[in-house]
């Protein structure tokens, strides 16, 4: 029977963009040295900090979350530099890669994708290698659903000549992050996930001295994520900013800002329950050994192709989710909390992953999953 199809975009990035800001995008493109801009950009830029939790400086590259990666890498080290990383999935593999490419040393801190590295792990690992420059970690590493405890992370890493460094591509603003009262030095991410912005903006905010020291010393080769020219230029970019992202971006800060943080914190934590619980309703399991509440790993029994279930979802029902990558492609499927979504999203995303099941075969009480969630949201709402 024929349906009207909507589209759902219910995976970790990139996430849906609410209206109020879309619009700001089709504003006027404006000179990026007028003092219009500029004041627009400073406004911005210092409404961005609260979305770190610090009083650091933010700086947003006309790039996606991998260019501010890279930029942390070519900024604070210099070849040959020994750092530590810890490699928990696909995303801890990127800092990897970036670090290898770039010529450092890198000391691996190797788990189980699923796993999160705990505060004993890094202590120990810097007791072994106290020349560690930076330790690099991934807050969210959205491949497995996995939170790590960057709180008590960087509690053992301040204690040390090195700085803190973390990928909240996927975390900032679905989980708690307060960089300056945790002490960490520099958090990277982007624009198309928490922030509910399209792609484009990769950010960088440096929380310390101690991180800057490391960029006055840097002699890895480096030119558009230079970041002493964006230092010196700040609140302008030393090239041509993505104009009508900034606009977006300052509608979304405010519109975070009248939220508040808790608030919006306490919204990502009320799906990935409802989430989790309803996974376990149709008999599935976590893929992650500390799931947070970004976006959540479900275990598809070996029967049931995660790649057909996907395909299926996005084009019969225009439901997308995410499936697995690397060794888990086909293995687990991804349902995202991240961003502007509703609790009546995850229900339409449960709704059409039990339409789905049931096309395949999959052997369960239909509604299981989405009567725990509405008993769920009716104890909570
Ligand atoms: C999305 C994501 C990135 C960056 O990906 P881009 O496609 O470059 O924006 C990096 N790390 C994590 C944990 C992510 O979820």
């Amino acid at each position: 029977m024929h349906f009207m199809k909507k589209y759902y975009l219910i995976a970790p990035g990139p996430t849906p963009v609410p209206h109020e800001v879309l619009l700001e995008g089709a504003k006027e493109v404006l000179h990026h040295r007028t003092p219009q801009f500029i004041n627009l950009m400073k406004e911005t830029m210092e409404g961005a900090k609260y979305l770190f939790q610090t009083s650091g400086e933010v700086y947003a590259f006309v790039s996606s979350g991998t260019g501010a990666m890279e930029a942390a890498v070519q900024n604070l080290l210099s070849p040959g530099d020994k750092v530590l990383v810890v490699v928990a999935g696909k995303f801890g593999e990127r800092w990897l890669d970036i670090l290898t490419a770039f010529g450092m040393n890198p000391v691996k801190l190797e788990l189980e994708w699923g796993e999160a590295v705990s505060p004993d792990q890094i202590r120990e690992a810097l007791e072994k290698n106290p020349d560690v420059k930076a330790v690099f970690t991934t807050h969210s590493e959205t491949s497995t659903g996995t939170v790590i405890d960057l709180e008590g992370i960087a509690k053992v890493v301040r204690e040390t000549d090195s700085v803190l460094v973390t990928d909240a591509v996927s975390s900032l603003l679905a989980e708690p992050l307060k960089m300056d009262e945790w002490g960490v030095d520099v958090v990277v991410s982007g624009s198309q996930k928490g922030v509910m912005l399209p792609p484009g903006l990769g950010f960088i905010a440096i929380g310390s001295e101690k991180a800057w020291k490391l960029v006055e010393n840097s002699k890895s080769p480096k030119y558009y994520f230079d970041l002493k020219a964006y230092k010196k230029k700040y609140p302008e970019n030393p090239y041509t900013p993505a104009v009508n992202m900034i606009y977006m971006l300052k509608k979304a800060v405010e519109m975070i800002k009248e939220e508040t943080l808790e608030k919006v914190w306490e919204r990502h934590a009320l799906l990935g329950e409802a989430t989790r619980r309803a996974v376990k309703a149709l008999g599935f399991e976590l893929l992650s050994k500390r799931p947070g509440n970004v976006v959540t790993a479900v275990k598809l029994p070996p029967d049931i192709d995660g790649n057909k279930l996907t395909k299926i979802m996005r084009d019969k029902y225009g439901v997308t989710i995410a499936g697995g990558q690397a060794h888990l492609k086909g293995k687990i499927i991804r349902i995202s909390h991240l961003g502007y979504l509703s609790p009546f999203d995850t229900l339409t995303a449960f709704s059409a992953l039990e339409l789905t099941l049931k096309e395949l075969g999959y052997k369960f009480e239909m509604g299981a999953s989405l009567k725990t969630i509405q008993e769920y949201f009716a104890e909570k709402i």
